[in-house]
């Protein structure tokens, strides 16, 4: 599939650049529970819950380089609330995959 951020005109812009906030919570608690041997570590376990939790959780969008005084990326990647409700949704997307795993 060709992406259109390769063509004109939106290949001069750097969308790397706008990340979901929640990936690196959600990439996280997923990655401790594979080192606790609390979910099956194929990939299509580990890309289904993590699209599963992500889909779930509101949509938050940050970009990279750009600083907001009032609402720094820190300040919502280290809130304990954010990190328990990224848990949580991968907990729940975890128990959906396993009642239905495409391994
Ligand atoms: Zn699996």
């Amino acid at each position: 599939m060709e992406n259109i951020l390769d063509r004109e005109p939106l290949n001069k812009y750097d969308f790397s650049r706008m990340v979901n906030m929640w990936e690196n919570l959600v990439f996280t608690a997923v990655s401790e529970m594979i080192e606790r041997n609390e979910m099956c570590p194929c990939h299509d376990c580990v890309l289904d819950t993590c699209a599963l939790a992500l889909n779930s959780l509101p949509t938050r969008y940050w970009i990279l380089g750009s600083y907001d005084a009032f609402c720094p990326p820190e300040k919502f990647t280290e809130d304990v609330m954010n990190i328990r409700l990224a848990e949580e949704a991968v907990l729940k997307a975890y128990r959906l995959v396993q009642q239905n795993p495409h391994h």
